[in-house]
């Protein structure tokens, strides 16, 4: 896709916002059409009740095989908490009292991967290989799926290759996932993914092919070199309905966590939810799914590294994957890995167009400054790019003064929900690393 220097300079003429964009300011950009109906849906919420009921099904099969989700009973499941010394941090730097009430949505804890991508990756994993061992006769729909443990599904699934591509955290998820059930597996890795994510992964048998461009490429490779194997299920970041349908299931578990909480969601009590945002399937997932939820009352923004900011780029001129964010002049260049996308999915971008209420973009040195001081003050660690959830609030309360006033919205009572997306799987020397980096 090639992208002409004078569409450049109409864009720049038509939307304000774009000079700060692409000096990398950190910027806070209202969509102002939400709530139009998006013609003719591409996803259905049905799939999303698919996808609960599916990750129930296999409930005693990821209980057994991985012991760390016992907690949930084999349900991928992160707690909610408030986190009250973050809070007094964020208004100290930025000199501000916010009104309301803050909670953490635990993702970065989840079990298997250790990041938001356990939700989306590993239901797509376990769709493929539900559809096979049905197809094969190897189980039916009410049997009990503890039997995926059995050596001779292992077997069976060896007969299989999945592939994906990644900047890292979506090839733990389906490497491991994969691995585990005995598929062979390809993960196609950017330029961005750590060294410590490819050790792991094959040290689990899975194979990693290292690119020296960045994301879409690697997605790009991984997608051609699939298609030459028949029988090779790639994981498509940039298109999958089973990786979104399995990110939204998150909302139908957070409706009960805040009801189990006491937290009210109506017109007097406004929750504001902030996600990091890659490619976007697993943050628009999130957001779908809680849409659907809670309707008006609720408040959607992604945040992206200033360098990185495709979503916003791709719905503020409306062109998606129509654009770059190196047409524009910026690097994609972030220590937030998992966030270094410059191409947005078109299939999440249209979704979101009546959804989102918002991007901004945050600077890479307020990520460091952030991980220090969740790490210090409430012995959470998060990794980076699951700290541009963090901004969020500090955007939208400096910048997005106006979104809250035209919406009327009672402040006092609002509930605001960071969700942090990932960092539990981050090795000891890698999180010194993080807690010493100060740009
Ligand atoms: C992948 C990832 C995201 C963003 O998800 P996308 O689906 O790429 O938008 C956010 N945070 C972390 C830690 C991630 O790994």
């Amino acid at each position: 896709m090639k992208f002409e220097k004078q569409k450049l300079s109409k864009l720049i003429e038509k939307y304000d916002l774009l000079s700060d964009i692409s000096m990398s300011n950190p910027v806070l950009w209202l969509n102002d059409h939400p709530m139009n109906q998006s013609t003719g849906e591409q996803f259905s919420f049905n799939e999303v009740i698919e996808a609960k009921e599916r990750l129930q099904r296999f409930a005693p099969y990821l209980k057994a095989a991985f012991p760390e989700t016992e907690n949930f009973d084999g349900i991928i499941e992160s707690e909610i908490k408030e986190i009250p010394f973050m809070k007094k941090w964020m208004e100290e730097i930025t000199g501000d009292e916010y009104p309301g009430k803050l909670l953490l949505k635990c993702d970065y804890a989840l079990p298997i991967s250790g990041s938001i991508k356990a939700r989306g990756g590993i239901h797509e994993v376990l769709k493929v290989a539900e559809k096979l061992a049905i197809e094969n006769k190897l189980i039916k729909s009410n049997d009990d799926y503890i039997k995926f443990c059995d050596e001779a599904f292992r077997q069976f699934f060896n007969g299989y290759k999945i592939a994906v591509g990644s900047t890292g955290n979506l090839g733990l998820s389906i490497g491991i996932m994969g691995a585990k059930l005995g598929f062979q597996v390809t993960v196609h890795m950017s330029s961005e993914a750590k060294e410590w994510k490819k050790r792991l992964l094959r040290e689990k048998g899975v194979e990693v092919i290292e690119y020296s461009s960045d994301y879409s490429k690697a997605v790009e490779e991984g997608r051609n070199q699939a298609a030459l194997y028949p029988g090779c299920h790639f994981v498509d970041d940039e298109n999958s309905k089973d990786l979104f349908a399995g990110y939204a299931v998150a909302a139908l578990r957070l409706e009960q966590q805040l009801r189990d909480a006491d937290i009210i969601v109506d017109a007097s009590h406004p929750l504001f939810v902030y996600l990091p945002c890659g490619v976007g399937g697993g943050p628009g997932g999130v957001a779908y799914g809680l849409k659907k939820i809670y309707g008006e009352h609720i408040h959607l923004f992604f945040g992206e590294p200033t360098q990185s900011p495709c979503m916003l780029l791709g719905m503020m001129t409306g062109l998606h994957d129509g654009i770059s964010v190196t047409d524009i002049g910026l690097t994609n260049q972030t220590e937030a890995d998992g966030l270094a996308v410059g191409r947005a999915s078109k299939f999440v971008g249209k979704l979101m167009e009546p959804i989102l209420s918002g991007c901004y973009t945050v600077d890479d040195s307020f990520l460091f400054k952030s991980l220090k001081a969740m790490w210090e003050l409430e012995q959470i660690f998060m990794e980076p790019s699951a700290h541009a959830a963090i901004f969020g609030p500090i955007s939208l309360f400096s910048k997005g003064k106006s979104y809250m006033e035209q919406h009327k919205l009672h402040m006092e009572n609002a509930t605001h929900l960071i969700w942090s997306t990932g960092g539990n799987m981050v090795p000891e020397k890698q999180r010194q690393q993080f807690l010493k980096t100060d740009i």
